[in-house]
């Protein structure tokens, strides 16, 4: 976010146009700091009024600031004239056959903007856990062919707190705060306690180009007094923005997944482009020297199945040489078709005679199921409705652009 506050007078509006109040939803201590002493809190307090709201924010996910029972009248009514406590605004909320939930979110216009830009944010509950997958950009500037944020240009960076957003949204919705009750339909939630075990940066863009951003908003997702998520149990996936690598796992420190898909360069720079800039070795050497990289800390290498294309059985004894050396869990990630893509998914026996070899070679169940297809939340498919919608106008026949939406 940035909250634009008048640090004179803790008002939070933007001048010339008018705009909704800035949220807290999203922010950082830094952010709590600005606005408080905007607010006129007097300097030794401030640690301790920014610990309060941290606690209420993060901890116990409040939406008004009425129930900040330990903050004076005086200064939540300041807080309640000057900023909200508002989530990004839900366009539209799916749920899958499998339980898996997709949320259209829409984020406030800035000035020079046509349009709110719009992302999407998919929930993915299985028997004992629940992932969250964050979108970090609205659209990509790459281009991979097989992905259908690649067909998007990018619209602009999420500031921190629109990342950090998604996931109180989610949480707002699956009932994950402390005592709270899930909202709509409690389908095929996980047993566990907590419904979000698990975030992956895997959702629209590529985080590693935003890095500031993403980092900010993981510092405040794992804090432990706040929202509390292991990073252990946050993995960023990149493309393979190799000089940003090692600095991620320095800065950062969350589990990482590399966008690997095909074994020889000369593919690689067909289906992921950046690989022309940084190709299989320099980013292999990148991985390698991953900071705490271990037998318990692998990093995931996800390989999309493509038909005819990367999924040949020496492709697959290609890979397993390729890996030889780094601590590695391979994810097979069957191809998820979305409506003008050039490619097919590998037929199933083709997949599992792979995964055989990958598997063989000692690596554990590597088929990644394919969850939420029916409502195209699955990877790669996340698209925002703002292309969708110039999709349709010129398509005004009723062109099925988006057939599962
Ligand atoms: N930009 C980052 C993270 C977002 S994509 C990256 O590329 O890693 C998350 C994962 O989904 C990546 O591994 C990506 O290659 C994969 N993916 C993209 N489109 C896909 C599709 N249509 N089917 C299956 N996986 C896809
Ligand atoms: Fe961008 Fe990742 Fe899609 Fe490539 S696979 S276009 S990096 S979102």
């Amino acid at each position: 976010m940035v909250l634009v506050l008048n640090t004179e007078t803790g008002e939070g509006k933007i001048e010339g146009e008018a705009q909704p109040l800035p949220t807290l939803a999203g922010a950082s201590k830094a952010d709590l700091q600005q606005l408080l002493t905007g607010l006129g809190v007097p300097e030794r307090q401030l640690r301790m009024r920014v610990s309060q709201l941290w606690g209420w924010i993060y901890a116990r996910g409040v939406t008004s600031f009425d129930d900040m029972t330990d903050i004076s009248k005086g200064l939540r009514a300041q807080m309640q004239d000057a900023v909200t406590l508002a989530r990004p605004e839900i366009v539209s909320e799916q749920i899958s056959q499998d339980g898996t939930r997709k949320w259209l979110l829409r984020l406030p216009k800035r000035e020079h903007e046509a349009r709110a830009p719009e992302v999407e944010t998919v929930y993915i509950p299985e028997s004992d856990r629940g992932t969250l997958c964050i979108s970090s950009q609205v659209g990509c500037t790459l281009t991979c062919t097989f992905c259908h944020t690649g067909t998007q240009k990018l619209v602009r960076n999420l500031t921190h707190a629109e990342i950090v957003g998604q996931i109180m949204l989610a949480r707002d919705r699956l009932g994950d705060w402390p005592g709270a009750e899930v909202q709509g339909s409690s389908a095929m939630l996980p047993e566990a306690d907590r419904k979000i075990t698990n975030i992956v940066l895997m959702g629209m863009g590529e985080p590693l180009y935003n890095f500031e951003n993403v980092r900010t908003a993981m510092a405040i997702a794992s804090d432990p007094g706040g929202l509390s998520h292991s990073k252990r149990r946050i993995t960023l996936s990149t493309s393979g923005v190799v000089p940003e690598i090692g600095r991620w796992g320095a800065e950062a420190g969350t589990m990482l997944a590399i966008s690997l898909h095909a074994v020889t360069d000369e593919l690689r720079d067909v289906l992921v482009p950046i690989n022309r800039k940084y190709p299989i070795k320099a980013l292999l050497d990148a991985c390698r020297n991953y900071p705490g990289l271990s037998n318990a800390r692998r990093i995931t290498f996800e390989y999309v199945m493509l038909k005819d294309v990367n999924d040949s059985l020496d492709d697959a004894r290609a890979l397993v040489r390729l890996l030889s050396g780094i601590p590695a869990k391979i994810n097979l990630i069957p191809f998820n078709a979305w409506p003008g893509a050039e490619y097919e998914c590998s037929d199933w026996e083709q997949i599992e005679r792979f995964a055989e070899i990958v598997n063989k070679a000692g690596y554990a169940s590597p088929v990644r199921t394919p969850r939420g297809r029916d409502i195209l939340a699955a990877c790669g498919q996340l698209k925002s409705a703002s292309m969708k919608l110039r999709a349709s106008e010129r398509a005004p026949q009723g062109e099925a652009l988006h057939t599962g939406d």
